[in-house]
């Protein structure tokens, strides 16, 4: 509390006539005089004040500085006169203060004025007494503050100049806001015929008959928004002072504003009143941040307490009924914090049983304090269990706790969590956007995190938060391990299997696809491919049934379970051909829609592509299909763009995948039938590189390909020509 330049003058503890033993601190006649000093030992001096013993101490005065009462000139005591100095109390020496004034007895200006008299006082008289306090305690005592004027330090003192400002400045903008003003448009001429019947038009406006007067009475609009801004920049310039002096102008600030109204119709007093919550919300929400995130004096926060008790709160006001916040160190809230305790209820002595609910300002308060301190292990165990009145901003905030525990670098804990139960029997991972699933398995495969931090600002009560999930500034996660690969594949396959908008999007299976055959991702988030050796057939035969298996246990029971002999030679690559697998059942089951971009990802590994397609094979409609949908897009002006930009490798993967369905017998092409008649009638291989490359892959496989197949070909080579 003691900022230097705070010097203090003091003494007198004679109090012996009055047997006064138990005296507080409040009697004391310790006065708190602003005065310039060079401060390099006062600290050591207000420590003395604890133990209730005189200071000692003046750089300049052999005599020390005292309230008037206290001189060794004779003073007479009376509880309360001011008709005129007692006897010699308007002689003083040189340092002689006025008790009620705090400056230099010869400095007061009210020393001897009849009705006044500030020379009579002193600290025995409970008149004198209350009105030094009320001086001490200045604009805060008209605010009805109940701070101890003891306890007047340089932030209060902060305080209670701002606000003394900031009434009189509000003061007179509320004023002008009453005053209202006209609005333009009635002053526009009157229609109503009686106004023909005169002659001269000019005079006219201004007489009406019955039916027009309300056209010519002058209607009034107020418009609270300069007031509002003046609040705002009040919540400001608080925001700017130390924590303590920021509490007491907020607080002080919200009873020279809460009684505003206004004098205009039904629809200007909803505006006022619609302002006044959100400006409540928003200075309340600076409160409880500031209370949740230091730790106050608890004689302070009462004091805090019983003025916001007496606030005039508006009867819809949504505001929590009480200031208090639990301590940090509350034995509940520190056992939730350190994992001991993993349900937030306990049965505390006398079999009262505390359950761990706060109100969502002060959640989010928390929320914010922990995050700032990098705190993501105890806001994850917090946010898991703590209550509020439900609402969804709640739901929001505890659905980032797999995200919290990400940047903890526990990775399992957030899967886990994610994918188990909640109430209601759905799980987190049932409900996670697209985007918000790609960034989860960017995370767990790349060890960075989205940055969360953030400056709490309430609306209305509710924080806007971006989605943090869908920054797009990310960070490596601090002493973390990587989570497997084949364990983020495990997860993802678990979400698309109970998440239908997840599993019916192609990005999210593009992004799958490039993640799982990659040897890691660039800081902006970019997976780069990783060649891996095309494994011996049987592998592959004997891979397409344990995937199979694989998949099918996890549609019948939601569980994965990926046998060790499956990942045996070829970790890499059974990590592909798994989620390849996983995407032919995508495919099996709906149009996924753009295809071209799936096929793409298959660019560094063109065994892996070939494997897709025979797995394909079983369904011939299915592949069919897809047929149409490749030479769709290949041929749409969106995708016609994307192949400019195209290297060789892509028109070649292109050319290859197409080439399949001319190898494999059992694939039937039929020259007449759509789409290999419109392929071959929009034909135009100096235009699309890949047709180019199809014809040359056909033309080196002539051998492999069936009678039918071959007179394409010659169709093909007679359109080239
Ligand atoms: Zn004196
Ligand atoms: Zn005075
Ligand atoms: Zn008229
Ligand atoms: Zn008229």
């Amino acid at each position: 509390m003691t900022e230097h330049n705070i010097p203090i003058i003091i003494l007198s503890d004679e109090d012996d006539d009055e047997g006064d033993f138990l005296r507080t601190h409040n009697d004391s006649s310790v006065l708190i005089v602003e005065i310039e000093r060079n401060e390099a030992d006062v600290s050591k001096h207000i420590e003395e004040l604890d133990e209730d013993l005189a200071i000692t101490y003046s750089q300049t005065a052999t005599v020390l500085p005292h309230a008037r009462y206290d001189c060794t000139l004779a003073f007479c005591r009376a509880e309360q006169d001011v008709s005129g100095p007692l006897q010699d109390n308007a002689k003083h020496c040189d340092q002689c203060f006025c008790y009620i004034c705090d400056k230099l007895a010869s400095m007061c200006e009210l020393w001897t004025i009849p009705g006044i008299c500030h020379c009579n006082a002193h600290k025995h008289s409970v008149y004198w007494k209350a009105l030094r306090d009320k001086s001490l305690m200045g604009f805060l005592h008209e605010l009805n503050f109940t701070f101890d004027p003891l306890d007047m330090d340089s932030d209060l003192r902060c305080a209670e100049t701002s606000l003394q400002k900031f009434a009189g400045s509000l003061a007179m903008k509320y004023a002008t806001f009453l005053l209202g003003f006209e609005t333009p448009n009635h002053s526009a001429s009157c229609r109503c015929t009686c106004h023909h019947n005169i002659n001269s038009n000019t005079q006219s406006q201004t007489i009406g008959c019955k039916g027009c007067y309300k056209h010519h009475f002058k209607m009034l609009e107020y418009d609270y928004t300069v007031v509002s801004q003046h609040i705002k920049m009040f919540l400001n310039e608080a925001k700017k002072e130390n924590p303590k002096a920021c509490v007491v102008m907020l607080l002080g600030a919200i009873k020279l504003f809460v009684n505003h109204t206004t004098p205009g119709n039904i629809h200007a007093a909803n505006t006022v009143s619609e302002t006044m919550s959100m400006l409540l919300w928003r200075f309340m929400t600076k409160v409880w941040t500031l209370l949740v995130g230091l730790d106050f004096s608890g004689s302070f926060i009462k004091q805090l307490e019983s003025f916001y008790q007496k606030l005039p709160l508006p009867s819809n006001c949504t505001l929590p009924k009480s200031l208090s916040v639990l301590p940090w160190d509350d034995p509940l809230l520190s056992a939730v914090m350190k994992g001991q305790n993993i349900t937030g209820e306990r049965q505390g002595k006398g079999r009262r049983h505390q359950v761990l609910c706060e109100p969502l300002v002060v959640i989010q308060a928390r929320v914010c304090k922990l995050q700032q301190q990098n705190k993501y292990r105890e806001l994850a165990r917090y946010l898991k269990v703590v209550k509020s009145i439900n609402n969804p901003t709640l739901q929001r905030m505890k659905d980032l706790v797999p995200l919290y525990l990400c940047k903890d670098g526990d990775y399992s804990g957030a899967v886990c969590h994610m994918l188990s139960l909640l109430p209601g029997a759905t799980c987190l991972a049932s409900c996670l956007t697209p985007q918000q699933f790609r960034a989860y398995l960017r995370i767990l495969t790349s060890g960075h995190a989205p940055d969360v931090a953030q400056e709490l600002d309430a609306g209305n009560g509710h924080m806007i938060i971006p989605d943090p999930l869908l920054s797009t500034k990310w960070t490596p996660i601090e002493g973390s391990n990587s989570f497997k690969m084949m364990e983020a594949l495990k997860f993802a396959l678990r979400v698309l299997d109970c998440n239908n908008i997840v599993f019916a999007d192609s990005e999210t299976w593009v992004y799958l696809l490039s993640v799982v055959s990659s040897s890691f991702t660039t800081p902006d988030g970019v997976p780069v491919g990783a060649f891996y050796a095309e494994p011996d057939v049987t592998y592959q035969t004997v891979t397409r049934d344990a995937a199979s298996a694989i998949l099918e246990e996890l549609t019948t029971t939601s569980r994965i379970h990926i046998p060790k002999t499956f990942e045996s030679g070829y970790p890499d690559q059974a990590r592909l051909l798994l989620a390849t697998q996983a995407l032919v059942l995508r495919i099996f089951h709906s149009q996924l829609k753009p295809i071209l971009s799936v096929i793409m990802s298959f660019k560094f590994n063109r065994w892996a592509l070939r494997w897709f397609f025979y797995s394909l094979l079983v369904r011939q409609d299915v592949l069919h299909y897809l047929l149409c949908c490749l030479l769709e897009e290949l041929s749409d002006e969106q995708y016609q763009l994307l192949q400019r930009k195209w290297s060789e490798t892509e028109h070649s993967l292109v050319a290859y995948f197409l080439c399949m369905y001319f190898w494999e017998n059992s694939v039937i092409l039929d020259l007449n039938t759509y789409p290999t008649n419109s392929l071959l009638a929009t034909w135009n291989e100096s235009h699309n590189p890949w047709q180019l490359s199809l014809k040359l892959y056909l033309e080196c496989n002539v051998a492999k390909l069936t009678p039918e197949k071959r007179k394409i070909l010659h169709l093909i080579q007679q359109q080239g020509k």
